[in-house]
């Protein structure tokens, strides 16, 4: 099997790479080349972790395998970024392990890319306003790459714990955009297109935080009992996500279909708009992208990385 360490992901995949990964096989899954297995995902009762497997099968690309780890929220002590994963590919001809892969960075190259899919396909035309909610690790990667499909001339940024904005700041100014800190409403009124990217378990962005044409891609809820937004707000939108049984299992649309709001038909899974079968925005006044993660995204940018590795000679092959 082939061997490719975390330090060397950086040097194999890009973000315009990981965006045209991404892009395709939320297409491949919704012309039903491409499925996902039911997610694992445990409360540990050790560390506070969160951990897991997110896998599937792309017929068409030929990626089998899954993505192992999860969040660690102490980390810090460590020296340590609170993800860590693990991706592992398999021959679909004969089920032998074929690769290892450091899934950090491919995790938040994959999950920017997905906000960002959205944001091409869902964003209100002309955006020029980008907010953030959410200042972690992933935040700097999500704004990083909504920058690429769209010309922000500003991004306003909220975050629960403001001693963290210090990184969106950093980060817009490395896009030589300018940074503003501000509360959620005026947050929510001015911004064309708006990121959440946190560990919320009560919703932070409010329905009525948010006025005019919109986009959100609501990007932090991966888990059950997870929450970033106001159902009153989701039920008046216009719903996407990456994969229905994900968004309403454990995604930021659970809460809305439990309480009856709104049913899973009422979400389109937004491989349909990239592949041409739904209109998208339209006439919405709001759209919403919800963004779980899906383990196809992981083995779609692995599998190209595995392949740069060996043409590059930076994978290293053990036998097993
Ligand atoms: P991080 O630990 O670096 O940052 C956490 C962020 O959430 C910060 O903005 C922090 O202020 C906020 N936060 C922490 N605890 C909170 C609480 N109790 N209530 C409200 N906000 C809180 O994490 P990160 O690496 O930036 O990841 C952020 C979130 O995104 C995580 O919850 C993670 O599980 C999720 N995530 C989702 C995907 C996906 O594909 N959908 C992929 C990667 C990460």
């Amino acid at each position: 099997m082939w061997v490719v360490a975390e330090k060397e992901i950086a040097g194999l995949v890009t973000p315009d790479a990981a965006f045209d990964a991404v892009e395709a096989v939320f297409a491949s899954m919704a012309s039903g080349d491409a499925y996902n297995f039911p997610v694992v995902r445990e409360a540990i009762g050790y560390e506070d972790a969160l951990y897991g497997f997110k896998g599937g099968f792309d017929k068409a690309a030929l990626n089998l395998g899954l993505k192992a780890g999860g969040y660690w929220p102490n980390n810090q002590k460590h020296g340590l970024i609170n993800h860590q994963s693990t991706v592992f590919l398999f021959d679909p001809d004969t089920g032998r392990v074929a690769a290892a892969v450091g899934g950090n960075l491919l995790t938040a190259l994959r999950t920017a890319a997905a906000s960002a899919v959205s944001i091409k396909h869902l964003a209100p035309k002309g955006a020029k306003v980008l907010g953030m909610i959410g200042a972690g690790h992933q935040s700097a990667f999500q704004m990083k790459a909504a920058a690429r499909v769209a010309n922000f001339e500003k991004v306003l940024g909220w975050n629960p714990h403001p001693e963290m904005l210090g990184r969106l700041a950093d980060t817009a100014a490395e896009l030589g955009l300018p940074f503003e800190a501000v509360e959620r409403d005026r947050l929510g009124a001015e911004s064309d297109v708006i990121i959440s990217i946190t560990s919320a378990f009560e919703p932070l962005l409010l329905d009525g935080h948010v006025t005019g044409p919109t986009h959100i891609a609501a990007m932090g809820t991966d888990t059950k009992g997870k929450q970033e937004l106001d159902s009153a707000l989701v039920a008046r939108a216009r719903l996407f996500t990456d994969e229905v049984a994900q968004s309403v299992s454990i995604g930021e649309f659970q809460h809305v279909t439990a309480k009856g709001l709104v049913s899973e038909d009422d979400v389109t899974p937004i491989g349909r708009v990239i592949t041409g079968d739904h209109e998208g925005r339209g006439s919405a006044e709001i759209t919403i992208f919800d963004g779980t993660g899906v383990g196809l995204q992981d083995l779609a940018v692995a599998g190209a990385v595995v392949e740069l590795a060996k043409q590059q000679g930076k994978a290293v092959e053990v036998e097993i």
